[in-house]
């Protein structure tokens, strides 16, 4: 009856492989690519499909349950064609590499190193492996490594592919425990207005506005969009890492704020009945004319996607379902009468051009994108507005550890609240 999901992810890592293992994982993506064309090419000469993986196989260099994924592959790729013939006909005739598909314990595993990292094991050719450690944004290793150590989880297959050069391990897990409750079954919707230098949040329900909170982290402007770049471990120069360069302090140092405030955006919704967490969706900003000076400033001060999909990780495990919806005119329309016009803003101030209404911007933008929430996805209707009530604002602390791990359960630690503070007229 709901809409209710199974917390399914792809997570994707970089391969760090040991000594020179990597010409290894290459020649079996090249072996899986002939696996691949010759079982298009046995089907396309009307070679009985239940005969075709045995025959594969004997000539296979790979491991076996490798094999038989690459071959299934293949054959669903031309079930396909006969079903919906759309796509053309599946080639035998591509060449370079194919990922090497493989079952978890079987074609590849994983493990948890003393030095808290996730080593990996590849069974590139029968007998002989590819080592080394994974790499990839900290969402996925924490993700990951929750998976690795608990129950409530599944490993399934994964690919080993090259992208750009560069080796890589695509992962299936599945949360057997979690599933997410679906975004159309809310009573709260809470919306996220992500800005330079704060993140705005309004949960709204039927009843009206239940509270408002504006997170601000002002030092996080200068570090720009570094997040989503990989840390790429120095590999000569007897560099093992980058952790000691200033570098790798500013990186961390972001991703630490990322991770608080994401989890403070999560927490924050928690306490509200069955919510819903709701972004912009800048895909949908290309074609908008509402593309100005804000849009750019946000985009380019902060790691804005990151700390979106961030929270959006958080919350689904927290069973809290995430939503998107179209930033147009989020900032320039009225949350109280709706009139909406390019001059009611001014940076941080909202002055309505046709109500009395002013108030802090940003938070205006945070109820209009719930408003644009409720309209797109809840059955329930949008609350008549009268007033907002006064912005409560917190501020990330100036200085604290940098380095201290963020993982244990932190109701508001490491926040500091500047208390109830009214909209600055
Ligand atoms: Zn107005």
């Amino acid at each position: 009856m709901t809409d209710a999901q199974a917390l399914v992810k792809t997570l994707d890592f970089q391969l760090n492989i040991q000594s020179d293992n990597e010409s290894l994982l290459y020649d079996a993506t090249l072996e899986a690519r002939r696996v691949y064309n010759e079982t298009i090419r046995l089907a396309k000469e009307g070679v009985d499909w239940n005969a075709i993986p045995d025959r594969v196989a004997d000539d296979a260099h790979l491991v076996k349950n490798t094999t038989q994924r690459i071959v299934a592959k293949a054959l669903g790729a031309m079930e396909n064609y006969y079903e919906y013939d759309d796509f053309g006909l599946p080639s035998h005739t591509k060449d370079g590499a194919y990922p090497l598909r493989a079952n978890y314990k079987e074609g590849y595993n994983l493990s948890l190193t003393d030095d808290g990292d996730v080593a990996f094991r590849i069974s590139a050719k029968p007998y002989n492996h590819v080592k080394g450690v994974l790499e990839g944004s900290d969402v996925h290793l924490d993700i990951l490594k929750s998976a690795l150590e608990s129950d409530g989880w599944k490993i399934g297959t994964a690919e080993a592919l090259f992208h750009n050069d560069n080796a890589e391990l695509h992962v299936n897990v599945t949360n057997t425990e979690q599933t997410v409750r679906g975004k159309l079954d809310s009573r709260t919707v809470v919306g996220v207005d992500v800005n330079e230098d704060n993140v705005a949040l309004t949960a709204l329900s039927e009843d009206g506005v239940e509270d408002t909170l504006v997170i601000g982290f002002p030092e996080i402007k200068f570090e720009r969009h570094r997040y989503f770049t990989m840390r790429k471990r120095v590999q000569n120069a007897g560099k093992d890492s980058t952790h000691d360069t200033l570098e790798g302090h500013k990186e961390r140092f972001v991703r630490d704020r990322l991770h608080k405030v994401s989890r403070h955006i999560v927490e924050w919704s928690q306490q509200f009945e069955k919510p819903c967490i709701v972004f912009e969706d800048l895909k949908e900003m290309r074609d908008s004319i509402d593309y100005g000076t804000r849009m750019n400033r946000r985009l380019h001060h902060l790691p804005f996607r990151a700390l979106q999909f961030c929270t959006s990780y958080k919350a689904s495990f927290e069973g809290i379902p995430t939503g998107w919806i179209n930033p147009e005119y989020t900032s320039q329309r009225c949350p109280i009468c709706g009139h909406t016009e390019r001059a009611n803003r001014n940076k941080k101030r909202f002055k309505c051009k046709d109500c009395s209404h002013q108030g802090h911007s940003d938070r205006g933008a945070s109820v209009n994108i719930a408003v644009k929430s409720i309209k797109k996805h809840q059955k329930w209707n949008v609350p008549a507005l009268n007033s907002l009530p006064q912005v409560q604002k917190v501020r990330r602390r100036a200085s604290g550890a940098v380095d201290a791990p963020t993982v244990t359960h932190p109701t508001a630690r490491g926040y500091q609240a500047d208390g109830r503070m009214g909209v600055s007229d």
